[in-house]
């Protein structure tokens, strides 16, 4: 039986896993895609303490490294149903059969982009509309692309393809950007970068690939927006569904907890943009990762 087994191998579970190796502790780690979390997809983390400048990509690289080092054992698998209790031990399957018993479980389950729900979505996916910039950004090299969104994640994107595309257009619902002032000043200061506020994506169209999408403005005037792409950055919902007879979540599907990441079941923990909590960043998932497995870890060698 392994000490802490943890779910998600982003920045908040990989610092999860250094902590508990470092306590002695025996870690098993579960991941259902690459590992690393959404960081990979960054360009430039430029609010990391002392790390200005270094790509998502190589911060991941190197996070997965140093845990690879202190010998947490990796299984890449998707976690299917998870149960069990702190006096009996925690038991998880994966879908392509993976299985673990555990002491403690810290869910580090991230979060994934949010969809419009529009008709032609799923068709258009890959075709035109994608949810990663930095993943697909170079198909439209010398093209045009539209983001949709206002976030940090959003401006962040547009800036990017403003690098790389001949004409951005970022579409917002509101007047007013969320994403930090820093953020958006950059964005602005780009010559072939337009701001479609106050308007959302109504519909899509296309032939083969998306050719055009509907805006429609806050006062329901429709106009249409001819784009080769169309780069979703709406929010990120949390994709908890599996933990949901385990732990409490909240109405939109976040695990609760506070600062000390004690879930409502005890001996398992939760950390990262998972767990209810404001301050959605990557030095938060940091912390998250280390007061989760400090205590997962406590716990674990008295049993
Ligand atoms: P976010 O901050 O939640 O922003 C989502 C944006 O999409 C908002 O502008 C929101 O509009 C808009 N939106 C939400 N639902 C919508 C809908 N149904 N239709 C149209 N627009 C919709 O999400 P995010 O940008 O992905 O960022 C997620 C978290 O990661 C945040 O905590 C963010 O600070 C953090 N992050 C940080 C960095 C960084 O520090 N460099 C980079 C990326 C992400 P409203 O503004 O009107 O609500």
């Amino acid at each position: 039986m392994t000490d802490v087994a943890i779910i998600g191998a982003g920045t908040a579970g990989l610092t999860a896993a250094i902590y508990a190796r470092r306590a002695g502790r025996t870690v098993t780690i579960f991941e259902a895609e690459a590992p690393g979390g959404q960081i990979i997809n960054t360009p430039e983390i430029d609010n990391f303490p002392a790390l200005p400048g270094v790509s998502g990509y190589e911060y991941a690289n190197k996070l997965y490294e140093q845990v690879q080092e202190l010998g947490a054992e990796f299984v890449f698998d998707k976690i299917k149903k998870i149960g069990g209790s702190l006096e009996e031990g925690f038991f998880m399957t994966g879908e392509y059969g993976a299985e673990c018993e555990a002491k403690t479980v810290i869910i580090a389950s991230g979060v994934k982009r949010r969809e419009m729900g529009l008709a032609g979505e799923q068709e258009y996916s890959g075709r035109g509309i994608s949810y990663c910039a930095t993943c697909d950004g170079a198909f439209f090299k010398g093209k045009t692309a539209a983001v949709f969104g206002g976030g940090n994640t959003a401006v962040e994107d547009a800036t990017y393809l403003a690098d790389i595309c001949e004409k951005v257009y970022i579409i917002h619902r509101r007047n007013e950007f969320r994403a930090d002032k820093a953020l958006v000043d950059e964005l602005l200061s780009y010559s072939n970068v337009e701001t479609k506020l106050s308007r959302t994506v109504s519909a899509i169209h296309g032939d083969e690939k998306l050719t055009s999408v509907t805006l429609t403005t806050v006062d329901g005037h429709d106009e249409e927006l001819v784009t080769d792409a169309l780069f979703v950055a709406i929010g990120l919902i949390p994709d908890n569904e599996v933990f949901k007879d385990l732990v409490e979540l909240d109405a939109a599907g976040y695990v609760v907890a506070g600062e000390d990441c004690e879930t409502s079941a005890p001996g398992v923990f939760v950390a990262g943009d998972c767990r209810t909590k404001d301050v959605r960043q990557l030095v938060t998932a940091a912390a998250d990762g280390a007061a989760a497995a400090i205590r997962a870890s406590r716990l674990s060698q008295s049993l």
